[in-house]
């Protein structure tokens, strides 16, 4: 259970979170249709180096039944258009997070879909203080996109955030779980709703563009070292194949990459697709919970 020494820590996860918000507001501004969907990606993570941070993960840019984890690869060509875009955000201050999401509907035909993850969190915030269990938080979720004829995802969640550490308990459901964990002061969460049109479960793709490191062990390659030397400077948070493109040569990068996820070194996060192909929303907030809960990315 994530719980922090607020004293120390405090400045470092409202900067976090008053960074997010900015870059969040900012990205509203340059995405539209005709923009190339790298230069919306690059565009966002300068914003939060230009900041005074740096990106907790690769800008999250996950369209129509993509739920999460799709960002740009170094060579896409993906112009906008119509699509359902979720922006997901993570800034990382002195190892403090913060975490936000929303959703663009450039199609103009699924305001309803936005308006339910949008209302889910906002109902949830209604209801979240010390005390609340996780299994309250969950069902006001599910009741809120439900009363819109939609399905929560059941198996994307909310999470406890620490130090350089995006996911931690507790795990914060999007459906009435059940689960009678109270929240404690000190703990930071993320609430993350995500409404669909389809049945309300994802499941993992291929051609994982973000990745983690997972362990140190020792790789035999020079240039997969040289490359893993590189991704140690992520400081264990997660980071894009398009980041490392801009100092190695693509193809040999990715055999480098090939190499340290059989090496062990490496975990992929595939892009998460709606298993019915639905339509997906998302909105998120980080919030410390405290006798007044902050809502940290506000
Ligand atoms: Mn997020
Ligand atoms: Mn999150």
């Amino acid at each position: 259970m994530n719980k922090h020494d607020i004293q120390k820590e405090y400045n470092d996860w409202v900067k976090a979170g008053e960074i997010a918000s900015k870059v969040r507001e900012f990205s509203k501004t340059i995405i539209k249709p005709g923009v190339k969907l790298i230069d919306i990606a690059d565009q966002i993570e300068l914003k939060i180096k230009e900041l005074g941070a740096v990106p907790a993960f690769p800008v999250n840019l996950s369209h129509d039944s993509f739920a999460a984890h799709c960002t740009p690869t170094s060579k896409d060509e993906t112009v906008l258009n119509n699509q359902l875009l979720k922006v997901d955000i993570g800034v990382c201050y002195n190892g403090a997070i913060g975490d936000t999401a929303y959703t663009v509907d450039l199609s103009g035909t699924h305001a309803k879909l936005v308006e339910a993850s949008k209302k889910a969190v906002d109902n949830a915030l209604k209801i979240i203080k010390v005390g609340t269990t996780l299994g309250e938080i969950g069902k006001v979720i599910e009741d809120t996109i439900t009363s819109y004829g939609f399905q929560p995802i059941r198996n994307l969640s909310g999470h406890g955030l620490d130090l350089f550490k995006i996911h931690t308990a507790p795990t914060v459901p999007n459906y009435d779980t059940k689960d009678s964990t109270m929240l404690e002061k000190g703990m930071i969460i993320a609430i993350e709703p995500f409404a669909t049109t389809g049945g309300g479960r994802i499941r993992d793709t291929t051609h994982a563009e973000i990745l983690m490191k997972i362990s140190d062990k020792p790789i035999r390659d020079v240039f997969a070292r040289k490359v893993f030397e590189e991704i140690k400077a992520f400081e264990g948070l997660p980071f894009s194949r398009r980041a490392l493109a801009k100092t190695f040569p693509l193809p040999r990068l990715n055999l480098a990459i090939r190499q340290l996820i059989l090496n062990g070194n490496l975990q992929e996060y595939p892009p998460l697709q709606e298993v019915n192909l639905g339509m997906v929303s998302q909105h998120e907030h980080t919030l410390l919970i405290e006798d007044e809960v902050i809502v940290l990315t506000r």
